[in-house]
């Protein structure tokens, strides 16, 4: 992964509350109200936004949001800026090791574009054999991976890898995420299950993510304190896409004698003569792949659907097939993980939105 400099005199919104934001900047946190003229133009501020800061007063500790520095990519609901690195939290044991989700997770992740690493929590419960086999094919995927216990205190080669970068975890319930943050940083005093729980949110009560400041020895580590990704759907990936994401198998593609090859027993195929895949990783392929074509089936059947309706009424077809096809291929998207958050919270958000608009109408 790249490392990105920042402008050192740049700060990072860490938290939003209405119209205020509380600013890290040099180590230290800033109520902040954004500049007028940033609100007459309609620029959005969202956590994770790295921000150059104006009328700073030391002593008060408040300061003026002047500008927003460009922002690398940005995660949606809640949205969360300049990710640099997703650690996947998976436990060694209780509940027992899942490499099918934890692939799962690292092709959504991929999908996003964005960094992942892998952190095995509770490495006390088994011996250090078993931990090796169970991270051997991710070690050999070049993955940033890391043993922990959360019980045992045992976090310093996470805090490494958490240093200076923004950082969301992810991963089941029960893994430990809540615990391994209390271990990193016992200030933070979070209860145990609380970063997996439910964002909740009602009309009135609008909660935005915020990130958790970790001082480490050259730097803040900024952790989220969403799950973020919960719902684990592919959406609308083409199956030809998925071997794309399987980083043992790219550089082989191109090889395969036909374009749209599977790589599931076509004749030509580079990826199964050449490819060293684990066993695990390719039952997690050939399972991923009957997902998404049975995804494809049905969205295709859906549109065979609308388009039968359509022919009857006349008239305003290609209306509707397009508001028709537009919804089912949403409704997909919004069961991507990568879309973040909670399916039901996607019509909140959209009413966030506008609060958001006559916000900065005023
Ligand atoms: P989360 O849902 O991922 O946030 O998981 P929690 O932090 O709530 O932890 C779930 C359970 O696992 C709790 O009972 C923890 O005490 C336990 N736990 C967390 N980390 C460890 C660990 O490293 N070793 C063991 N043996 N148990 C752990
Ligand atoms: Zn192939």
């Amino acid at each position: 992964m790249t490392e990105r400099a920042w402008d050192q005199d740049a700060g990072v919104v860490i938290r939003r509350i209405t119209n205020y934001y509380t600013v890290r900047y040099h180590g230290e946190d800033y109520m902040c109200l954004p500049r007028a003229r940033l609100k007459k133009e309609h620029v959005r501020i969202h956590v994770g936004d790295r921000v150059r800061l104006d009328e700073l007063d030391e002593g008060n500790k408040t300061a003026t949001v002047a500008e927003v520095v460009e922002r690398f990519n940005l995660l949606p609901k809640p949205a969360i800026a300049n990710v640099d690195q997703v650690v996947l939290v998976f436990a060694a044991d209780q509940p027992p090791f899942n490499p099918l989700m934890l692939d799962r997770f690292l092709v959504l992740v991929a999908q996003s574009g964005i960094a992942s690493a892998i952190a095995l929590n509770k490495a006390d419960l088994v011996s250090p054999q078993v931990r090796a086999e169970m991270l051997a094919p991710y070690r050999e995927l070049g993955l940033p991976v890391v043993c922990t216990s959360a019980m045992a205190g045992d976090v310093q080669e996470l805090v490494d890898l958490l240093e200076n970068k923004v950082t969301v975890f992810a991963g089941p319930s029960g893994v430990g995420k809540s615990s391994l943050l209390n271990a990193i940083e016992p200030g933070l005093q979070l209860k145990e299950g609380e970063v997996s729980a439910k964002i909740q949110r009602g009309r009135h009560t609008t909660t935005f993510a915020s990130l958790y400041a970790i001082r480490g020895p050259h730097g803040d580590c900024l952790v989220a304190d969403t799950p973020g990704y919960s719902h684990l759907d592919f959406g609308t990936m083409e199956p030809k896409e998925l071997g794309w994401y399987y980083p043992e198998m790219t550089p082989h593609i191109p090889d395969c004698r036909f374009p749209d090859c599977l790589h599931r027993g076509e004749p030509g195929c580079a990826v199964k003569e050449r490819a060293h895949v684990p066993d695990t990783r390719m039952a997690s392929y050939l399972r991923f792949l009957e997902e998404l074509e049975a995804n494809q089936a049905r969205l295709a059947s859906t549109s065979l659907k609308v388009e039968g309706k359509v022919k009857q009424s006349g008239e305003t077809k290609l209306v509707k097939i397009d508001a028709s096809a537009r919804t089912a291929s949403r409704r997909l998207d919004r069961q991507r993980l990568m879309d973040f958050d909670l399916a039901e919270e996607a019509d909140l958000d959209e009413d966030l939105e506008a609060d958001d608009l006559e916000e900065t109408e005023e």
